[in-house]
Formats: structure tokens, C-alpha cells, sequence
């Protein structure tokens, strides 16, 4: 399976980041080995001393497509999760800054948390979903997918221009504002409407 992930897809956090507002989804994508796996805590790399987390809505492929129009692009996915992209901010900006791609930044061992997944049919609107991420029980990111810039079948149409998406992919949807570092000790909690679909620690 793959990940692709998408950047700068809701407005708050670009301005967070200064960055421009994309005329286009950015891309990017991370390796099966990024997984963090299930009961292990994040435990933050030697090359980094400014990990951030970045919660994102995600979207699990049901089915192997390609040239997927946005008006069938439902079809192809069943399952909504919430994870987070780990992002060592200090080598990506170095990265940015030299116009060189992101992976050392984004795509590493343990860079992607992937939570529960819950049938999409048990939401009223996709286009209206809560989430939240706490840390030590505050509220530090909170979402709703009517703030995405491009729709999750937007997004899937978009992808699938460019890559074959098969059963069991993941697309990370982009992170809404209020990113910041993780510190060892942390723990981090993800909700969907309310519900819990992830708990764990950083070390
Ligand atoms: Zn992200």
C-alpha cells in the first residue's frame, strides 16, 4: 500500500506557515514503512529537534482506480480515519528553502499515525466532519472538513491523475491550523466527532 499525503488544503494553516495558497493540491507521499505501528509510542528522530504534528482526516481506497472523475470518485473509498503526519519542521523548511523534496521531513520511520477507521456511511456529511486533536487533555488542532479547500473527491480525482490508487492506499487530507512541537512525555489524542480513534505517546 501507499500513502499520499496532501499539503496546504485548508486556508488557516497556510497562513500559519506563510506559504502561498496552492492553485493546485500538493503532493507528496510516504513510504509503508513511515506506519507507525499500532501500541508503540512516536519517538522522535536523532535529526530533528522540531517534530510537529499535523492531524489530517484519512481516506482508505476501496478499489483499484485511475482517471477517476470526481462525480465517481465515492466510490472508491469506504472508510474515514484520522492520523497524523509527523513532520520534522526544521529539515523541511531547510528542504523548502532549497527547493529540494520533502521526504527526509515527512516520509521517515514512524511518520505516519493511522487511527481507527470508521464507515463512511456513518457520517451525515462528509463535508462536515469535527476532529480534534488534544494534547495532555487541551485542545491543540480542531477541524472540520467544510474548511478543506479541495473535497475529499476532489482530492481523489486529483490523486488518481497521477497515480493508480489500489485497495487499502491511504490519503492524509492536509492538517487545518494549530500545529506545533511534540515534546517527549507528550500524549496525544484523536477524535472524530467526538469519538476517540487514536491515544498515544511521544518519546
Ligand atoms: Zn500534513
Amino acid at each position: 500500500m501507499k500513502i499520499i499525503c496532501i499539503g496546504r488544503n485548508y486556508t488557516d494553516h497556510i497562513s500559519e506557515l506563510q506559504n502561498e495558497k496552492p492553485t493546485a493540491p500538493v503532493i507528496f507521499l510516504k513510504p509503508d514503512t513511515a506506519i507507525l505501528l499500532k501500541k508503540f509510542p512516536f519517538v522522535i528522530p536523532a535529526f530533528s529537534n522540531d517534530v510537529h504534528h499535523e492531524v489530517e482526516i484519512l481516506v482508505k481506497i476501496c478499489k483499484v482506480g485511475k482517471y477517476i472523475s470526481p462525480k465517481f470518485a465515492h466510490k472508491y473509498y469506504d472508510q474515514i480515519g484520522l492520523g497524523i503526519d509527523f513532520t520534522a519542521r526544521d529539515v523541511q523548511n531547510e528542504l523548502k528553502a532549497k527547493g529540494l523534496p520533502w521526504e527526509k521531513a515527512k516520509a521517515f520511520d514512524g511518520s505516519a499515525l493511522i487511527g481507527e477507521f470508521v464507515q463512511k456511511e456513518s457520517f451525515e456529511s462528509l463535508e462536515n466532519i469535527n476532529f480534534e486533536l488534544h494534547s495532555n487533555n487541551k485542545v491543540v488542532q480542531q477541524g472540520n472538513t467544510g474548511l478543506m479547500l479541495w473535497k475529499i473527491d476532489e482530492l481523489i480525482s486529483y490523486v488518481s491523475q497521477y497515480f493508480t490508487l489500489k485497495k487499502g492506499d491511504v490519503i492524509f487530507t492536509g492538517t487545518p491550523k494549530g500545529v506545533s512541537q511534540v515534546k517527549n512525555g507528550d500524549e496525544l489524542k484523536g477524535f472524530i466527532e467526538g469519538k476517540q480513534v487514536f491515544k498515544i505517546q511521544v518519546k
